[in-house]
């Protein structure tokens, strides 16, 4: 490992398609934080389980939140070790056959020393990034956090030691023996687009004159 690389290290080599695999900070952060939401893996009870959920980054440390009684969070402060991965669906790459067809994709792997974070004033910092994380300003429109509210949330601080990125994309990897067949063979790019708000009907929002937030005018308008 060197430089700007968090990998390959003993966890971390990809080795099927090796091509595809990026190790470089910068290209694993990228996907981090523009992937909508992540797994987190743990041994829980000798049985293995992953959980999806939310994260939000900071540098090198990717924070996970849950109940205080998530298991697999539990289970990962117990082991002091995670393994969260997250992936972003970038379309269909359909090849000649089936072998060869795949999906466009951009995932990381990140492993890293897992802890609680229990001091109150870090803990609120943290919960206010994780909501502009799924929407960027939002933590300055909605009401600020009640410290029960805090208290049911479990926070745990992954710095990551070591990660890979995989990267799927361009034409797809058919063989020269399929190339003349008659099939049609090429890609479908996706990506995530949000529609037209709906408003709540209740409470205040009933009256129907609170205007759109502008963290919500910025998203659509930004995509
Ligand atoms: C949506 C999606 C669909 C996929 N479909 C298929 C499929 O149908 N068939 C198939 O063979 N593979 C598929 N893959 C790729 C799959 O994730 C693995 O890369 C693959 O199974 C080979 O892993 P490996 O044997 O090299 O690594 P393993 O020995 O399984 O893992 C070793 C290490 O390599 C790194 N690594 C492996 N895969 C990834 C990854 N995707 N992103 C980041 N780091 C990684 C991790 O650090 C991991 O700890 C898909 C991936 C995605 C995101």
């Amino acid at each position: 490992m060197t430089g700007d690389a968090l990998g390959p290290g003993p966890h971390t080599r990809v080795r099927r398609l090796p091509a595809k695999a990026n190790y470089d900070r910068t290209v694993i952060f990228a996907i981090l934080d523009e992937a909508r939401l992540c797994h987190v893996a743990a041994s829980v009870n000798g049985v293995a389980m992953v959980i999806p959920t939310l994260h939000a980054r900071e540098g090198h440390t990717i924070y996970l939140h849950g109940s205080a009684s998530n298991a697999v969070l539990k289970a990962v402060v117990q082991s002091g070790v995670a393994c969260v991965s997250a992936t972003i669906y970038d379309g269909l790459r359909l090849a000649r056959s089936g072998f060869e067809s795949s999906i466009a994709y951009r995932s990381v792997v990140a492993f890293g020393a897992a802890t609680l974070v229990t001091e109150e004033g870090e803990k609120a910092r943290i919960l206010d990034h994780f909501v502009d994380a799924i929407l960027p300003g939002r933590h300055h429109e909605v009401r600020p956090m009640l410290d029960a509210e805090r208290r049911l949330t479990l926070i745990v601080a992954v710095t990551i030691n070591e990660a890979s990125a995989k990267i799927s994309s361009g034409p797809t990897d058919d063989g020269d023996e399929d190339l003349e067949l008659p099939v049609w063979s090429g890609t479908v790019p996706a990506r995530l687009r949000f529609e037209t708000p709906i408003p709540d009907t209740n409470g205040a929002m009933a009256k129907g004159d609170i205007a759109l937030p502008p963290s919500i005018v910025r998203l659509l308008e930004g995509q």
